[in-house]
């Protein structure tokens, strides 16, 4: 029998039930929904969770399309599920957790008597560090973003080879392979000796089925490559960049975008220009070095020194 919060399954089985992280302002039980799949084979086990990001929801598309399609009887290894993580964050739909007004990918591996962020993380990661695989399912929040998947131990981790091997076999096409910030779940489970990745399902406002459907590719992928499934793996070469130039607006306007997401840039191309209201040019940012554009704002309108795009650098393939 395998447990995890209220779902238990026995072998061959699938069980959903809830993963208690607390108590919420009316002193309810908190208890994120959770899904155990119990194959019917012994095999390894991978943890799956989403919207740890509360506003990213491709992620929370991908297990509802992914669990219906998976039979217990034909899979060998167990597969453990937290559809939501940032539960109070998912409630009124923003990203951060609006009680500690923290980011849950910041918080791992948690604490058991932190802020209701470390708490969440610690019980997760509790679930998670019993796996041998664990995926992460973002997005680039509502912000535009290529599909991509992000290694984020840094390349002279112990984990380093195993993440980016997990990385082209989800297989969205591109590859952030960067160290991240403290915090991550992508950091604390290479950390715990657990290969994981931080796939990027595009950047949107509610659903976009293009990545979800690469999501749900990505996770049928892994679950045939590490013996969960019979079946054939697509082992496309990746495009990796092992950075970003992030590049702010120098005015206050309009933005109007010279490059689509996804495109080659080089050095001195045209990335954007601020317009006015009325039409009229004010400025015009070019890329500092060569790369790919990668991900931009959604809403037109920018302040001096605001966020605009981000372009890819130091890009090859494996
Ligand atoms: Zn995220």
């Amino acid at each position: 029998m395998t447990t995890v919060g209220t779902a238990s399954a026995a072998p061959g089985e699938m069980a959903v039930g809830r993963l208690e992280v607390g108590e919420s302002r009316d002193g309810g039980t908190v208890g994120l929904p959770v899904a155990v799949i119990n194959g019917a084979k012994s095999g390894k086990t991978l943890y799956i969770q989403a919207a740890s990001d509360g506003d990213e929801l491709n992620g929370v598309g991908v297990i509802q399309r992914l669990v219906p399609q998976l039979d217990p009887s034909e899979i060998s290894g167990t597969i453990l599920i937290v559809g939501i993580v940032n539960y109070h964050a998912f409630q009124v739909a923003q990203h951060r957790n609006p009680i500690d007004d923290r980011k849950m990918n910041r918080a791992y591996p948690g604490d058991e008597r932190g802020t209701s962020s470390e708490r969440i993380a610690d019980v997760t990661f509790k679930v998670a560090r019993g796996a041998d695989l664990i995926l992460d399912l973002h997005q680039g929040s509502t912000s535009q973003m290529i599909n991509e998947v992000r290694v984020r131990c840094g390349r002279h981790h112990r984990m380093h080879a195993e993440c980016l091997r997990l990385a082209k076999t989800f297989g969205c096409g591109y590859v952030l392979d960067q160290k991240g910030p403290d915090g991550q779940l992508a950091r604390a489970g290479p950390d715990a000796g657990i290969p994981t990745i931080d796939p990027e399902l595009g950047g949107c406002v509610g659903w976009d089925e293009e990545s979800i459907q690469l999501g749900v590719r990505g996770v049928h992928n892994v679950l045939r490559a590490y013996g969960f499934l019979d079946g054939d793996v697509n082992r496309d070469p990746q495009t990796r960049a092992r950075g970003f130039d992030q590049y702010g607006s120098p005015s206050g306007g309009l933005v109007r975008f010279k490059r689509a997401l996804g495109d080659e840039v080089s050095a001195g191309d045209v990335l954007f220009e601020i317009t006015d209201v009325f039409g009229q040019l004010k400025a015009r940012v070019t890329a500092d070095h060569s790369g790919i554009f990668w991900r931009a704002r959604r809403l037109p309108q920018v302040a001096s020194g605001e966020y605009v795009c981000s372009v890819g650098i130091d890009i090859d393939n494996y």
